[in-house]
């Protein structure tokens, strides 16, 4: 049994439905349901017996505490968090409340449970974060890419409290000795991400005619990596990661926003061509640029695939095309999303969440 937290939103739920394909080891998913949680994500694991679902928050200590003494997971899988730059900049306190101070009640709910196990149970015990290679700040053109020991110079509201969060992480581990793990991923895409973020965004407005809104130049460069690769990595980290250490997880694939634009309209020019012809790419435009966007982000991850024979199964040109025929065969997934009719589908599978 493991304990997955924020396990109905993008990567959460794709995580939840791998471990499941993969195994029989049952999975408690406690998840708040904030806009960005979605159980529509877990339709295929509906009445599953080894999926449990529990609709809370991590902060909510006595519920967190109540779900480790009943179903006494022998790890904890930490995926909860606000998770949009953007939200982060017109608001930070949701970031600050969950991904900072409810990181650490989950920790101490951990901490006191772990302490609690029986011996043979405690030394196989993990707590594995979940986070972001924002953590690092913004690389210079020509700078190597984020190894592990790179400096923690998180910029937006959203990575600095990611970054607390982390060395919340690591105070555990080396303060009170629980048993933690962290990984550290670059952007991902694919199939159940929320139509705020890059690529589902371009997607989505593509083909209903809107215009594809581009920050700035469009030279801001981010590192890719297919969600189900970030999976395997979690997988792989929780299985023979040693403690205390922290995990780069990416796919060597470094693209300017721009880029990324150009290949999802050229893709769907191939896909789902216009109605009216030409190409998607005539529906980019450029706006005024996020404040203090980082210009560019890259992951070293020759540690998690030296150490723990990683690797990521997709390129980009395999996964990206794998995410596109993913939207375009779930157009209801989006619609739902988009008019928040998908609450109405959990409302009806699950009763009134
Ligand atoms: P997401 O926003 O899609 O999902 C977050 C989930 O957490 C949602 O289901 C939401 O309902 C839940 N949640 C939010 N607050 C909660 C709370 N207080 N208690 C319980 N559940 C709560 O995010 P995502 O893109 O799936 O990211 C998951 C994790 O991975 C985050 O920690 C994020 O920082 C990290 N990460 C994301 C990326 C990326 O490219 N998306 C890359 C690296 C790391």
């Amino acid at each position: 049994m493991i304990l997955v937290t924020g396990g109905a939103g993008f990567i959460g739920s794709n995580f939840v439905l791998d471990w499941l394909a993969q195994g029989d080891e049952p999975v408690v998913n406690l998840d708040k349901l904030t806009y960005a949680g979605n159980l529509a994500n877990l339709a295929s694991v509906q009445g599953d017996t080894r999926h449990t679902f529990v609709q809370g928050d991590i902060g909510d200590t006595a519920l967190v505490e109540r779900l480790l003494a009943e179903h006494r997971p022998r790890a904890i899988v930490n995926f909860a968090a606000e998770s949009h730059v953007d939200r982060s900049i017109q608001g930070a306190e949701d970031f600050i409340v969950t991904n900072i101070v409810g990181t650490f009640r989950l920790l101490e709910a951990a901490r006191a449970y772990w302490a609690g196990l029986p011996e043979a149970e405690r030394g196989a015990f993990r707590f594995l974060h979940v986070s972001t290679d924002e953590v690092y700040g913004s690389l210079a053109p020509d700078a190597p890419a984020f190894t592990e020991s790179h400096v923690y110079e998180p910029n937006s509201p959203y990575s600095a409290s990611k970054a607390a969060s982390d060395h919340l992480v690591r105070a555990w581990h080396h303060t009170h000795g629980l048993p933690v793990l962290t990984t550290n991923c670059s952007n991902n895409y694919g199939p159940f991400h929320f139509p705020e973020k890059l690529i589902p965004l371009m997607i989505v407005n593509a083909l209903a005619g809107k215009p594809l809104p581009v920050y700035g130049d469009g030279q801001q460069v981010r590192d890719w990596l297919y969600v189900k690769d970030h999976c395997s990595a979690i997988r792989r980290v929780l299985e023979a990661g040693t403690l205390g250490e922290t995990y780069n997880v990416g796919g060597w694939n470094e693209k300017a926003n721009l880029n990324i634009v150009h290949t999802v309209c050229d893709l769907l020019d191939e896909m789902a061509p216009r109605a009216q012809g030409g190409s998607y790419r005539e529906q980019i435009t450029h706006v005024k640029d996020r404040p203090g966007h980082d210009r560019r982000y890259a992951i070293d991850a020759r540690k998690i695939e030296r150490d723990l024979g990683w690797k990521p199964a997709e390129t980009f040109d395999t996964g990206i095309r794998k995410t596109i025929a993913w939207y375009l065969a779930n157009e209801a997934w989006v619609r739902d999303v988009q008019s928040g009719g998908y609450r109405d589908w959990v409302a009806a599978q699950y009763g009134a969440q």
